[in-house]
């Protein structure tokens, strides 16, 4: 069976690429934009940089909120004082602080389809996986799961598909249609709905992303995985079609070919050498900026996980220890100031808890990721229907206390990209600070739809003490108009009405 999908796999991918190899044309003189030898010199001639010298780097994003060079961040990276960290660790949360404020947006992952034709040696949905149960959500199934995850008040959500003719592009846009159209009461009153889909898929062509595009999807995420070339063909076997490393890496340049805007980029930590990977994901964002004039919409970050029947995992030589991972997270949160960073139920909740405040604007909570498991609920030792095994299975009204607890307002707003404001219209609004105020605006109200609707009566107690907080902070920062408009608006959601934002 395995064998015929590969075979299948390979005519899909011919007939979809119909002799064009998706790359060739966005290349400058045949040449990647991820120039291995330039990330080593950098890191070779920017040794041992002096304090003032990283103190004025921080100055400048402070000032500016532009990526920095990649000379400047591999003088970043090779900071050997402990104290000198302290502070970029320091700058790192400013620098989250004046672009994002104490917002933190929610999600829960949704994997619809485990099927997959490639083998990357990590990743537990590989095809010579032979102890994996593979399954493909119908679409009725993907609606239940969804009505689930509404109904403990998640908003958006990011779909998963293993890459595999049954997982098509006309599959992924039927399950955004079925997600979008679920309505649910909420555990109060109100109502439930899921308002944003970003999707983690296989890369695909420009026509397939316009598919994508025109049924609403939010970002649509692809991770390399590893920067790294020849790392890359070691863990994602050449006789596949992931294993094409620049049909990969040139298919950010396709989505937004295909307006499909908010882009995600990322690596897994633990392939390779972290460092590497950090002046790669920036050279990835300056390519975006230069092409585009739009940079990544958010960058990831997991870290290699457990998963069943995976030795892989155990032996890499490449594991990133919990200071390093703090080190990788102020870096890139510095190097590309407006990009979201999105930490996963991955990490346990002592790690989460270390590292949020240096930059993370995006988790999740109540994460189940087997096919089917918010429906059917197996627990998580049945590791064999899951890509790998979560490090923190909080609920979300859990998650939602818990950063109330340390000061952080939860935002469920997705009014971004239904009125207009991503691309480079959200790029100028980041640059400039003026997104954050649309978004502290609708964080509060979003915040009060979930704890009018979801909130546990603890979570609401707490909640309420910091909706107040914002509302008294937004007073000082927006005109009197504005601020009528919110109290009007907070008033129409405690009367009933759903789904109001600026
Ligand atoms: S990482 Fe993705 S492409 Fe690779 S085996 Fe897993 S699901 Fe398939």
């Amino acid at each position: 069976m395995w064998v015929e999908s590969i075979n299948v796999a390979k005519k899909w991918m011919e007939d979809r690429l119909k002799g064009d190899d998706g790359f060739s044309k966005y290349m400058d003189n045949k040449k990647s934009f991820i120039d291995e030898k330039k990330i080593w010199k950098c890191l070779k001639e920017n040794r041992d940089p002096s304090p003032s010298k990283i103190r004025s780097i921080m100055d400048e994003v402070l000032q500016n909120k532009d990526c920095i060079s990649l000379e400047d961040c591999a003088a970043i990276l090779n900071v050997k004082n402990e104290d000198l960290w302290k502070e970029i660790f320091h700058t790192a949360s400013i620098v989250k602080k004046q672009v994002y404020d104490n917002r933190i947006v929610t999600f829960a992952p949704l994997y619809c389809s485990n099927y997959c034709v490639n083998n990357c040696l990590y990743c537990a949905f590989r095809r010579e996986n032979s102890v994996e149960i593979r399954r493909r959500l119908t679409l009725d199934e993907v609606k239940k799961e969804a009505e689930i995850l509404a109904k403990m008040g998640h908003k958006r959500l990011i779909t998963s598909y293993g890459e595999h003719p049954l997982s098509d592009v006309n599959y992924i846009a039927n399950t955004l249609k079925a997600i979008y159209s679920v309505r649910v009461k909420g555990k109060r009153g109100g109502r439930g709905e899921i308002r944003r889909v970003n999707v983690n898929a296989a890369p695909m062509t420009v026509e397939e992303l316009e598919i994508l595009r025109d049924v609403g999807i939010g970002t649509f995420q692809v991770f390399q995985e590893t920067y790294h070339m020849k790392t890359y063909s070691e863990v994602h076997p050449p006789d596949t079609i992931k294993g094409n490393y620049f049909w990969r890496l040139y298919c950010m340049h396709r989505a937004l070919e295909a307006g499909v805007d908010d882009v995600g980029i990322g690596v897994l930590l633990g392939l390779f050498d972290w460092r590497f990977e950090v002046l790669a994901l920036l050279s990835h964002a300056l390519e975006l900026e230069e092409k585009f004039g739009i940079g990544p919409h958010t960058v990831s970050f997991p870290r290699l996980r457990p998963a069943a029947n995976t030795p892989f995992v155990q032996n890499s030589a490449y594991k990133v220890s919990d200071e390093d991972f703090m080190k990788f997270i102020a870096t890139v949160r510095i190097a590309i100031p407006y990009t979201g960073m999105i930490l996963t139920a991955r990490e346990p909740e002592h790690i989460r808890r270390r590292v949020i405040h240096l930059g993370v604007t995006q988790t999740d909570f109540g994460s189940k990721i087997g096919i089917g498991s918010y429906r059917e609920s197996y627990n998580e030792q049945e590791a064999e229907k899951q890509q790998f095994i979560l490090g923190d299975t909080r609920e979300l009204d859990e998650g939602v206390r818990w950063l109330a607890e340390m000061g952080y307002i939860v935002s469920f707003c997705t009014a971004g990209y239904r009125c207009g404001r991503t691309g480079i219209r959200i790029m100028k609004l980041l640059k400039t600070g003026k997104e954050k105020i649309f978004c502290k605006l609708n964080a509060i109200l979003t915040y009060k739809e979930y704890l009018e609707d979801f909130a546990s009566d603890e979570t609401r107690e707490i909640g309420t003490k910091i909706l107040s907080r914002e509302i008294e902070e937004v007073k000082k920062l927006v005109p009197e108009r504005t601020f009528e408009k919110l109290m009007e608006y907070l008033s129409r959601i405690e009367d009933g009405e759903r789904d109001i934002y600026f």
